[in-house]
């Protein structure tokens, strides 16, 4: 059906219109690019010039290619025109009374058949159809920065929207080279939702003073897996539309406290330092993180006499050195009256611990010797519950269900949503599966109970998995 798609219109010239506009000629569609700016769209047209030429002096493509598909790019002044494209995708200011005008205009100008989408990140679609003419062929197409580069797009649907133009939709992005998700109009859609605690959990144990920001990014990147650190990531997308973000999912959700914004955060933005863009966030740019400091190589005076390996328990004389299951070190070390040092999930030869405040040092040596030994980089942090990873990966599996579990996508298309939208390592659902719901599910409830906080609330879903994963055991 994406042969019917042959003219696009695209309303809005800025960074994601442009970008929008350069998919669609490129795929061989005609595009007419309105703003309502005609300044905005003669730069917008240089700039996609300048961007295909260097891609042909480069060779990634033939000059025919790049003059065809400039060729393809109409700007068009009177929005009018627009009455002869087939799909109009709006990417104009993030507003929802300038969105709902333009919907309004369109519904009159453009005939019942064509699709009107809007590839705004936080607004209902609901909302921006309801009174627009066919209401049914609203939706959303939510593409990701930087459009020509990113594969995901999230099909978004309102309550009004027709299953019949949602199937066309997903196979106009297949035939773009990108990958269709479907969600419904729920606040973040998929990836904005799911992909908060990754930003949150940062943010937490910086203001909790746990380790200093280069140690949680490397802590999450060479152990967890994750393309880049959470907080270095913010601030490549600026900590001012980051925070936006979080704190329009956190009011659009009623002010729900697993979204709470952070306050080392707004105190970033409040000074104005936006990140890479400003030349200073997190970090200072264009230099970015420090290097991290791991723990000195520990003398061999420090082995233990006798080691035993069990699970994920390893006992070194009297010490304990356990993966984390969400208590802190000295909660675990009270409870067991022995020197404790929890351990983190780690993918890599870097690994994050805590020890117990009340073992000796030598006794918290003792567990980094033999982690040394075992050719492992040690962090050790402050006695964090559920340290850096394995609390990260938790709540994004927890928040994922609870996606589900709302009918907001299906479990196939939130792990593919957050493998190519934010390019984490494994979907948040077939992280689950991996570490065991039941695993998950004690984490979360040790985190609970060690702050008293809804935040750190199992979901329905994960419970109701963890359950029957023990049925299936026993
Ligand atoms: P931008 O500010 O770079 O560009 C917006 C453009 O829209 C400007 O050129 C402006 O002149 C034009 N415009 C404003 N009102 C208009 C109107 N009434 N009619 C026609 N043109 C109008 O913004 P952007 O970053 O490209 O974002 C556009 C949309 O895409 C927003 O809804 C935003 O939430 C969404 N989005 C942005 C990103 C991102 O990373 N920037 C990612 C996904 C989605």
């Amino acid at each position: 059906m994406s042969q019917n798609i042959r003219t696009v219109a695209v309303i809005g010239s800025g960074t994601m219109g442009a970008g929008i506009a350069e998919v669609a000629a490129m795929a061989g569609q005609q595009v007419l690019l309105h703003d309502i700016s005609a300044d905005a769209m003669t730069r917008a047209i240089a700039a996609l010039r300048s961007r295909l030429e260097s891609r042909v002096a480069k060779g990634k493509l033939s000059a025919e290619a790049c003059e065809r598909g400039l060729s393809r790019i109409v700007p068009v002044t009177d929005i009018a025109a627009l009455a002869a494209a087939d799909l109009v995708i709006e990417a104009a200011a993030e507003n929802l009374d300038i969105k709902k005008a333009l919907f309004g205009q369109l519904g009159e100008i453009c005939p019942p058949q064509t699709l009107l989408t809007s590839n705004t990140s936080s607004i209902s679609i609901t909302a921006i159809a309801a009174g627009v003419k066919h209401p049914e062929r609203v939706a959303g197409l939510h593409f990701f920065n930087p459009a020509p580069v990113m594969k995901l797009v999230e099909v978004v649907s309102g309550v009004a929207t027709s299953e019949e133009v949602v199937t066309q939709l997903s196979q106009c992005v297949l035939a773009w080279g990108k990958q269709p998700v479907h969600c419904q109009s729920t606040p973040g859609f998929i990836v904005n939702r799911v992909a908060r605690p990754y930003y949150a959990e940062a943010w937490r144990a910086l203001e909790e003073q746990v380790a200093a920001p280069e140690a949680i990014d490397t802590a999450l990147r060479e152990a967890g897996g994750f393309p880049m650190g959470p907080l270095a990531l913010t601030d490549l997308i600026g900590q001012d539309v980051n925070f936006a973000v979080t704190c329009s999912v956190f009011n659009a959700f009623w002010q729900e406290r697993r979204f709470l914004p952070s306050l080392v955060q707004q105190e970033l933005v409040l000074a104005g330092r936006y990140g890479k863009k400003t030349g200073q966030g997190v970090y200072g740019w264009p230099q970015g993180a420090a290097e991290v400091a791991f723990y000195p190589t520990v003398p061999a005076h420090r082995q233990a006499e006798s080691v035993q390996k069990e699970r994920d328990v390893v006992t070194l004389d009297s010490v304990l050195l356990l993966e984390t299951h969400g208590e802190t070190a000295q909660a675990a070390a009270t409870r067991l009256q022995r020197p404790v040092v929890v351990m983190d999930r780690s993918e890599s030869d870097v690994v994050v611990i805590a020890a117990a405040a009340s073992n000796r040092l030598e006794e918290t040596e003792k567990a980094i010797y033999w982690l040394q030994q075992q050719g492992k980089k040690v962090l050790l942090i402050a006695d964090y519950p559920g340290l850096l990873v394995w609390r990260t990966v938790a709540m994004l599996v927890n928040e994922a269900l609870d996606a589900l579990q709302k009918g907001v996508a299906s479990e196939a298309d939130i792990n593919i949503a957050m493998r190519l939208g934010v390019n984490y390592p494994r979907g948040p659902l077939q992280w689950g599966e991996l570490l065991g719901w039941q695993r998950v599910l004690e984490l979360l409830e040790n985190l609970q109970r060690h702050y008293g906080e809804e935040r750190y609330r199992p979901c329905s879903l994960l419970r109701q998995r963890a359950l029957l994963e023990s049925s299936y055991e026993s």
